[in-house]
Order: C-alpha cells, then structure tokens, then sequence
C-alpha cells in the first residue's frame, strides 16, 4: 500500500487537539486512544495542522517530495484576454499591466491567451501592451463566450504549454471560465484578488483579497500545484501602457473539434439598456439605496448621474426590491467598483455594500441618519434629506457645467 501523503507520529502525539482545531477541513480527529487521526478523504493537504503542531507529530513528506516534480516545467505568466465582438475588455490591460511584473519578478515571459472568431489581428493590440507571446484559438465556435468550449480549449493549452501562472479577470466571464479550468486541472484559484506580488523566496505567487466581508485582506498560495491561478478586479490594477509598434509571437494554436462541442447554445442577445455609464467601467458613480423609497425615485439619481457623466450604483436593498437590475448593485455579491468618485445617497453602508465601493478615490455620502456607518468611510459627508439634497447637486453641476 503507498504511504499516505500524510501521517501522524503516534509517539509524538500528545492529544493536545490543536491540529484539530487548526484543521479548517473537518479532516482531523482524536480517537479513543486520544491520537489524532487525519480523514484523507477530506484533508487537501493545506498544512495547517502542520504548522499547529507543537510536537512534531504530524508528517507530510510524500506531498514534498511529489511536489517538486509536480511543479516541474511549469514556466511563464498567462493572461487570460477576454474580448467581447473582438474588442478587448480593459481589464485584460489591467492584468498585463500586472502580468509584466510578475513575469519580469520570475525572469520568464508575458502570454496573453485570446479566444473567438475572427480575433487573430487583434493579437496586435496585446503584444502593444506587453505580451510577449498571444496564443491565439480563431473559431468560428468561439464567437461568443461559452464556458463549456472556451474552458475545454483553455484547458488544453495550459496542458499543451503549462503556464506557472494564469490571470483572469473577475468579471462575469472570467469568474465562471476560470473556476471550471481549476477545477479540471486540479489547481488552486484565489478569486477577487486586489494584490498580487512574488514572494522572492519561494517563486510562489502572492494573491492577496479581502476576506471577511472586507475586515481583513487575506494572502494565499498554491504552493503544490501549477498553474496559479487567480482572478483579478477590475480598475485596481493600472493597465498596462500602449508600446506601439511593439511586436511579438502570435502562436495560431490548433486545437481537436471535440473541444468546441458545446451542450448549450445561445438563443439571442439581448442588450440591457441604459442611458448612463456602465458602473464597472465609471470613473463616477451615483448609487442609491433603501432610502429612495421606490423605484421611481432612482431618476433623481439618473439626473445627477447624466449630468456629470457617471453610472448608477445601487445597494442590494435597492436590487432585492427590485427597483433596479442586480447588473447595478455594489458590494460582496454585486460589483467591485473602483471609481474616482462615489456619491452614495439613501444607503446606510453595510459591510456587504463597503466591500464593494470603499476603494473609490472620494466618497460623498448624503443620508439623514448622522450615524450611518457610510459616513465613517464617507471623504465628505451630507447630513440630510436626499430628496432635497441631490435635486440641488445636481442643479449646482449644471450650472458649473453649463448644462
Ligand atoms: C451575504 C450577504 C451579502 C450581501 N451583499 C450585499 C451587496 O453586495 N451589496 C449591498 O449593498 N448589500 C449587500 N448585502 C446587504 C447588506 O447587509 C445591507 O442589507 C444592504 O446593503 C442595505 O442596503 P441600504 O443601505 O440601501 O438599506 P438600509 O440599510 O435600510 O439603509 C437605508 C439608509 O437610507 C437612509 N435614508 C432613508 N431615507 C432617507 C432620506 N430621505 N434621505 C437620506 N437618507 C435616507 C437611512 O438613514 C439608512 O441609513 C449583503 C448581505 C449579506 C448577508
């Protein structure tokens, strides 16, 4: 029988239970005898137990050993370019901007991977920003994104050319594409990153995200496994500057039919429409909350919004009302903003709404309560009625803008 990649020393074991209480699995339990006992089944081998242990009773000398080859091979810094109808999204820049760090930090190569149909020219615009090689799958059942295809062929590049590290957006697409390749590839994802660095010792890569609904910024590693793979939020990293006339490989990669098979299919598009920016991509937004009352009141807001060019936000009160499509709510289960000002009215500021919008570069929050918790992370703060407060803002905007 192969020894197990981990095991407990018996004799050395005391039954303290602190690897059980340090077990964030459920994978380790004392037995009669009062010595741990490690459930493989549940145990992913993370080493918390390990570092619990004050009498080195427990033993992961299999998953070193394994590891190092495992990890062989494995060479440089992917990005995943998601583009929608050929035109890159901006984040894919964000991500190159961050790639090219990263890879300079490991001495290894920027790659951007693009997906679709009919995209192989614009491979330009990615070695203009940085990549030194664009791996390019141009299908014709690659047009739109569908998780199943462009996760089977994403996944059997990666095999193909085992990137150390791989970076997504986390963006609708990026979230739902990235999480079927980790799973499949069995390797680690961190989601949401707001922070990714090399730590210089180890080569590992450093992914760094809020945890706790924003309370603590949390750093993690996939030590064991390759390729790293994180996503990354939009408008916190700087994208990477326009080189032009900058060249690089465009690799036109084959890849078997059977990976475009696909069980879904799409029906229609359908455009949401709206007159004001879109939040994700707003250097302004204007967000409202319970405090609007009803769904009516958001034109207020829309006023405001249109008059100085910003996007509407909105609280998951405001969404779960249903006075606005959840495509506007901010916060842990909504978008991540990071605009340059965030003027939030009627919104009381829960943990769940900060997460989303407290790295905005100014905070304006007008609400009647004066102690809001909105109005601790708030940079200028309206103690007042919105229904009087926003239709003077906005005739003042108008005003100073000639509008
Ligand atoms: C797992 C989980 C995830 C969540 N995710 C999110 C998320 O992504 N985004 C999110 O926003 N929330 C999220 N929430 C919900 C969050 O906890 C709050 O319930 C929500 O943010 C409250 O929305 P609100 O501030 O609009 O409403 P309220 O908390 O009811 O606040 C309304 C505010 O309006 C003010 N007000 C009322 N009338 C006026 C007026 N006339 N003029 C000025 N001010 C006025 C009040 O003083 C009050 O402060 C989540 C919760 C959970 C448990």
């Amino acid at each position: 029988m192969p020894e197990p990649p981990i095991k407990v020393i018996t004799q050395n074991c005391v039954g303290c239970g602190l690897c059980v209480k340090a077990c964030p699995f459920d994978a380790i339990a004392l037995n009669d005898e009062k010595i741990a006992v490690i459930d493989l089944d549940k145990c992913t081998l993370c080493g918390a137990c390990l570092e619990a242990c004050k009498f080195d009773a427990i033993e992961m000398k299999a998953r070193e050993a394994g590891a190092d080859a495992a990890l062989d091979g494995y060479c440089d810094v992917w990005v995943f370019a998601e583009q929608t109808g050929g035109h890159i999204e901006s984040v894919t820049y964000e991500l190159l901007g961050e790639g090219r760090k990263l890879a300079d930090a490991l001495g290894m190569n920027l790659c951007a991977v693009l997906l679709g149909s009919g995209v192989t020219d614009t491979a330009a615009a990615l070695t203009e920003r940085g990549a030194d090689t664009v791996y390019v799958v141009d299908r014709p059942e690659l047009e739109y994104f569908q998780d199943e295809r462009y996760a089977a062929v994403l996944i059997e590049l990666v095999k193909r050319h085992k990137p150390n590290i791989l970076l997504s957006g986390a963006t609708t697409i990026g979230r739902s594409l990235v999480s079927r390749v980790a799973v499949t590839l069995n390797t680690g994802l961190t989601a949401d990153c707001t922070g990714l660095a090399i730590d210089p010792e180890s080569r590992n890569l450093l992914q760094t995200r809020p945890a706790f609904g924003g309370n603590i910024m949390a750093t993690i590693i996939t030590p064991h496994t390759r390729p790293q793979m994180a996503t990354v939020r939009h408008k916190v990293m700087q994208e990477a500057e326009v080189q032009s006339g900058r060249t690089g490989n465009v690799s036109i990669e084959a890849v078997a039919a059977s990976l475009l098979e696909a069980r879904t299919r799409r029906v229609r598009y359908v455009p949401e429409q709206e007159s004001t920016v879109n939040i994700a991509e707003a250097d302004i937004i204007v967000a409202g909350g319970r405090g609007l009352q009803k769904p009516e009141h958001f034109a207020l807001l829309r006023e405001l919004a249109e008059t100085i060019g910003a996007g509407i936000g909105a609280s998951r009160a405001a969404v779960d009302a249903n006075w606005i499509a959840y495509s506007h709510q901010v916060g842990q289960t909504g978008k991540t903003v990071c605009p340059k000002l965030y003027i939030a009215c009627g919104i009381s500021g829960q943990i769940q709404h900060l997460a989303g919008m407290s790295s905005a570069d100014v905070i304006v929050a007008i609400n009647k309560d004066p102690e809001a918790p909105i109005f601790k992370v708030a940079t200028y703060g309206i103690v007042g009625d919105l229904f009087q407060v926003v239709p003077h803002l906005t005739q003042a905007f108008k005003q100073a803008l000639g509008k």
